[in-house]
């Protein structure tokens, strides 16, 4: 049955997104107590078992608390529901690299399943925190490449040369971005782009560190004339470009060795 990897992956995925959340109001705030997640924002209900699964919840109760019937922020459920999805499409996609349930799988391509769904969880995170508070937390970040870096070098056996081609993509993403936060002088995206940047190009690898940071602008364009054509915002309001670097990185992270073959024989060999 194909299809039960991924189910579990979702539900792991949208469970991590309540915990996220969690996490990111108490980095935010430093507070030890629970809020958002488990308790209403507005009346400080607990709340029950029921108003609690992921996803599902916000649909039943339509978005609103049960007892002071105020809007429950929209982000929750946004956040649950997309990083289900990406939990449940990096289980189908790994399926098809692995073999999967058919094929026996090895230890590196176990350890692959979860170091993109740890990466996918960070990237997550980031994007949650970036979106509330406009700023990308160096707590995140930081640990967040160390791990990286010894995953790295576990699935690619200790060899030195992989693992230094992993950095330079590293090392590139992040003077690219810093080249643009030099010459717009730090308008639209600042230093925390620039560190994950590095994050994103040494996850991802070399080339397809370039690959995320090219998805990630064309996304961002899209996105930015969407809200633009949308009215939501003015030509020159300021939108978190943390979750466009994020959503670029995932995507090569997941298919960025097809992605390269498409462009070389789309755009190279012709
Ligand atoms: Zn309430």
């Amino acid at each position: 049955m194909p299809w039960i990897l991924p189910l579990i992956a979702a539900l792991t995925g949208a469970v991590c997104a309540s915990f996220l959340s969690v996490v990111s109001f108490r980095l935010f705030s430093g507070e030890q107590f629970t809020r958002g997640v488990s308790h209403c924002d507005h009346c400080q209900r607990k709340l029950t078992w029921r108003e609690k699964i992921p996803i599902l919840s916000y649909i039943v109760i339509r978005g609103r608390c049960t007892s002071c019937h105020k809007r429950i922020p929209i982000a929750y459920f946004l956040s649950e529901l997309g990083l289900g999805l990406a939990f449940g499409i990096a289980a189908a996609r790994w399926q098809q690299i692995s073999g999967f349930p058919a094929a026996p799988v090895s230890a590196h391509d176990t350890g692959l399943l979860i170091f993109w769904l740890f990466n996918i969880a960070v990237l997550g995170l980031i994007t949650i925190y970036d979106i509330d508070h406009m700023l990308i937390l160096d707590a995140i970040v930081f640990p967040a490449v160390a791990v990286g870096l010894a995953a790295i070098a576990w699935l690619q056996g200790f060899q030195l040369q992989p693992v230094l081609l992993c950095l330079l993509s590293a090392g590139f993403d992040a003077m690219f971005i810093g080249a643009i936060v030099a010459l717009t002088r730090g308008q639209g995206m600042g230093e925390g782009d620039i560190k994950l940047a590095f994050l994103i190009g040494l996850i991802t690898g070399w080339p397809h560190g370039v690959t995320a940071l090219f998805l990630s602008f064309i996304i961002g364009a899209l996105f930015g004339s969407l809200l633009v054509l949308l009215r939501r915002k003015g030509m020159k309001e300021a939108i978190p470009f943390g979750p466009f670097l994020s959503l670029g990185a995932v995507i090569a992270l997941l298919w960025g060795e097809p992605l390269l073959n498409w462009y070389l024989n789309a755009f190279i060999i012709i």
